[in-house]
């Protein structure tokens, strides 16, 4: 199938219109129209191989909601006209301990990147949603519950199951203490989904300058991380903090308002972090984890409760797209504009 979308051809030069080929249909592929794609911060770091890994061209965009145009002759599970969504994993082994307990983004072989990677059949490129078309998988394609905005639901596929796997993990409910570093587009989607399963959550900012915004999305404090007085009365009052600062920075100011046994979860920054003090970890037994998006049923779980919460990133695509007059699929990357 012919499609278009938009590619950088090196790390150092900008995006621009590609033309390329999606797969014909295997038996069990769906072929998708995309309507709307997220503008995530990895898509910048790969784009430009801050990682050291990105392979060209890149056709970045892992946040993809669009509509079934086509199905192979063994797909079950979706018809063309079906809403669904595409996140940041496109296949894995899938006989793995961890693919089938349905952690495929920890798959023993390595998960196959919706761009960047190398189809597991072919080695050729995956290319990703800053494009008109894209083929999966079904094991791989999530419904998109009715009820969930299609226009805003897009960074529920990265931003949203990354904050929402370790609120999971950590078996965050009613009465829990949550913890969140940061309100970015990370942050902000920690605060909504951790509020939603009934935690009191505080946002921590280096100013008090978002505590308007904060507790509009559903914070119940905003915490003043350069306040001494503030942080020092706050010890050992987390069960659960997501760290979601996407730069080098020092979490040891953070580790003692962990209580015992309590753990910080790196979700933002992918490298070296300051040195930190290992007195907190040691004497609270408190831990530092790290956690990838999540896999495919906790990813359709999450899009589920939120389409029963309604809960949805905030993003100005609908109003941005009215606003510069773009129509039609063809401009969808152009759609994609995500606040945060
Ligand atoms: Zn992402
Ligand atoms: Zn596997």
């Amino acid at each position: 199938m012919k499609t278009i979308g938009y590619a950088a051809q090196a790390a150092d030069t900008p995006l621009a219109p590609f033309a390329f080929e999606r797969r014909a249909l295997r038996p069990n592929d769906v072929a998708i129209e995309i309507l709307y794609c997220g503008v995530c911060h990895t898509d910048i770091h790969m784009a430009r191989n801050d990682w050291g890994w990105s392979i060209y061209p890149i056709v970045p965009g892992h946040e993809i909601i669009g509509r079934v145009i086509e199905v192979g002759s063994e797909v079950t599970r979706f018809k063309p006209s079906d809403a669904v969504a595409v996140g940041c994993m496109v296949d894995s082994c899938q006989h793995c301990d961890q693919c089938r307990k349905g952690e495929e983004q920890l798959c023993r072989e390595g998960m196959t990147l919706t761009y960047a990677g190398r189809d597991r059949i072919t080695q050729d490129i995956t290319y990703g949603g800053y494009s008109k078309h894209v083929v999966v998988r079904q094991e791989f394609v999530l419904s998109v519950p009715d009820g969930l905005d299609l226009a805003r639901a897009a960074p529920l596929l990265c931003a949203g199951i990354t904050t929402y796997s370790p609120l999971r993990t950590w078996g965050v409910g009613p009465g829990s203490r949550v913890g969140v570093i940061g309100l970015g587009g990370l942050g902000h989607m920690a605060v909504k989904l951790a509020s939603g399963l009934g935690a009191h959550v505080t946002v921590m900012s280096r100013t008090s300058d978002k505590e308007a915004d904060a507790l509009a999305l559903g914070a119940d404090r905003l915490l003043v991380s350069t306040d001494k007085d503030a942080m020092a009365k706050a010890e050992s009052s987390f069960d659960l903090m997501i760290d979601t600062v996407p730069v080098r920075h020092d979490i040891t100011p953070y580790m003692p308002l962990l209580d015992i046994d309590g753990t910080l979860v790196i979700v933002g920054h992918l490298g070296t972090l300051d040195e930190p003090s290992t007195a907190p970890l040691l004497l609270g037994r408190r831990r530092v984890a790290g956690s990838p998006i999540g896999g495919i049923a906790q990813t359709q779980e999450l899009l589920d409760f939120c389409a029963r919460k309604n809960i949805l990133p905030d993003c100005d695509a609908a109003e941005q797209t009215k606003k510069v007059g773009l129509k039609g699929a063809d401009d969808t990357a152009k759609q994609a504009r995500l606040a945060g």
